[in-house]
């Protein structure tokens, strides 16, 4: 429990002066934390992390100022702290109305258009489409004990000043998401006077502000976490536009939501991601073996790519241009595992790489078919060494590891041979062919010096389909904070998934300690 800007005004050192020895103690040691807390924060935003600062950061975008503050606006319109309002104003009935239902018809992109005006419409006139949800609880939000004396306060005393309306989801089967059901929570915040004179005052939490986010985070919200938590599943899982989720909301669960409060609410989620993100590069780095791809993506029509790195325990994706920083940014010097990659010449620097052979395989049988005698020829005798050297090491993965170089040294040099006569050749997809090979060569056959080594980039082209899906029916992004966005809770979803833990109730967890100013809980290692 830290002191709010409200204790520190009623504090000086006059009052520091006058407190007994005790009582001065304990309020010495809140200040100690206080400070400590303050000084790790200003440090942790200050210092380069393990990449590089915005100005080039691998997933930076080239959009116009004009561009990202429009999206911000929309990322932040409506709702900046729905649902709460001074007591005084009077209950409302359940905030699940808020808003009429913006015009049907228009765009089918995921995120809207910036509505009128942000900010919502305290007392707005009731709407056809309201829905009012009953007051499931309420909750008293009251100081237990005095900031500055540390005695225990009197419950009675309590005032309430802020009234917080927040719509949540709960299971009403314990463990895990089945029965679903909604709560509609009134959250009352105030002050308790002591009798030292200190006023104790509760007030919802807060996270500082963080210059790459524009979008607030914090616990002034209309929407609680795990009712925010389906929201990003609907839309990063199920791949749902804002304007699907609100239909789904509205239908399913009689909750009605703006599409613009439901795009802020997944980019609260990323934001409240973030540190995640460091935790899953720490462990990557640590991998004996990382998959590696990248496909095209849309940002407002730029074409940036979107990349994954896979190991069987981390997913991570980064949404930036095609080139080395990217990598360079994840692996850094240490990194001394495999790493299976396509023929992509950034992946060159690696030196334990390995080359993905469905690709060359693919290569191989379209010159078999191909009507130049030279290219038939040279791609049957490459299919028949893919293929042969795929049996032997199918089979030596089923004994003991064993290097089966010795056995195929003759037919590699042969092969290496071949390749030599054809680096020049008139056709082209021949000579193309041959040159990868004989650039590759190490990377395409250490794997049969180590055949426990996969051979195919199969994992991160996976983990990048849902992607490529989900980039058809969006059309990509349309900010550098969108993109960010995506990438951040791809991440954490198919981390969650790979490591057999439920994302929903962990995404949950994560915003509600974030809301309240607290570090986010770490992934855990496996469930
Ligand atoms: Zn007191």
């Amino acid at each position: 429990m830290y002191l709010s800007d409200f204790d520190l005004q009623q504090l000086d050192e006059q009052t520091l002066k006058e407190l007994p020895a005790e009582q001065k103690d304990a309020l010495l040691v809140k200040l100690l934390w206080d400070l400590q807390e303050a000084r790790e924060r200003l440090k942790a935003s200050s210092q380069t992390s393990s990449r590089p600062p915005s100005s080039d950061a691998p997933w930076q975008g080239g959009l116009s100022e004009a561009q990202r503050s429009e999206e911000s606006e929309s990322a932040n319109a409506a709702d900046q702290a729905p649902g709460n309002e001074e007591l005084e104003a009077g209950e409302r009935s359940a905030e699940t109305s808020g808003e009429p239902k913006p015009s049907e018809g228009a765009s089918t992109e995921p995120v809207e258009n910036k509505p009128k005006k942000p900010g919502r419409r305290v007392g707005a006139p009731g709407h056809s489409r309201q829905l009012s949800l009953p007051i499931s609880d309420t909750i008293w939000h009251r100081p237990e004990t005095c900031v500055r004396c540390g005695q225990v306060l009197e419950p009675e005393a309590f005032i309430a000043r802020t009234g917080l309306y927040v719509l949540d989801v709960e299971s009403t089967a314990g463990d895990g998401l089945q029965g679903l059901q909604v709560r509609h929570d009134k959250h009352l915040y105030g002050e308790i006077s002591c009798s030292c004179g200190h006023v104790n005052r509760t007030e919802p939490g807060r996270c500082p502000a963080e210059p790459m986010w524009e979008v607030q985070l914090s616990e002034w919200h209309l929407v609680g976490p795990m009712l925010l938590s389906l929201i990003v599943c609907l839309s990063q899982r199920m791949r749902l536009s804002r304007r699907r989720i609100q239909e789904f909301l509205h239908d399913w669960l009689g909750v009605w939501l703006s599409t613009a409060t439901i795009n802020q609410c997944i980019h609260e989620a990323g934001r409240a991601v973030e540190p995640i993100e460091e935790q899953l590069v720490e462990e990557l780095q640590q991998a004996s073996l990382a998959y590696v791809d990248e496909t095209p993506w849309k940002e407002w029509g730029q074409l940036l790519w979107l990349w994954v790195i896979t190991t069987p325990t981390v997913c991570l994706y980064f949404i930036g241009y095609r080139s080395q920083e990217i990598l360079a940014n994840v692996f850094d010097e240490g990194f001394t595992g495999w790493l299976m990659s396509d023929g992509y010449q950034v992946y060159r620097q690696f030196r334990h790489r390995l080359r993905c052979w469905a690709h060359l395989q693919r290569k191989a049988k379209g010159l078999k078919d191909s009507l130049n005698g030279e290219a038939r020829a040279f791609g049957q005798a490459t299919d028949a060494l893919l293929n042969d050297l795929m049996k032997a090491i199918y089979q030596a993965r089923e004994g003991p590891p064993r290097d089966l170089i010795a056995q195929f040294q003759d037919r590699l040099d042969a092969f290496a041979r071949l390749c030599e006569q054809h680096r020049d050749s008139t056709h082209e997809k021949t000579r193309a062919l041959a040159r990868e090979f004989l650039n590759d060569w190490e990377a395409i056959w250490i794997v049969v010096a180590h055949p426990h080594l996969p051979l195919t980039n199969n994992e991160a082209e996976r983990a990048l389909r849902h992607w490529v899906i989900a980039r058809r029916i969006n059309q990509g992004t349309r900010t550098e904070q969108g993109s960010r966005v995506v990438a951040l809770l791809a991440s954490v979803i198919d981390t969650c998934r790979k490591r057999n833990i439920l994302p929903w109730p962990y995404l949950a967890q994560v915003v509600a300690e974030r809301r309240k100013g607290n570090p986010a809980p770490p992934l855990p290692a496996a469930g």
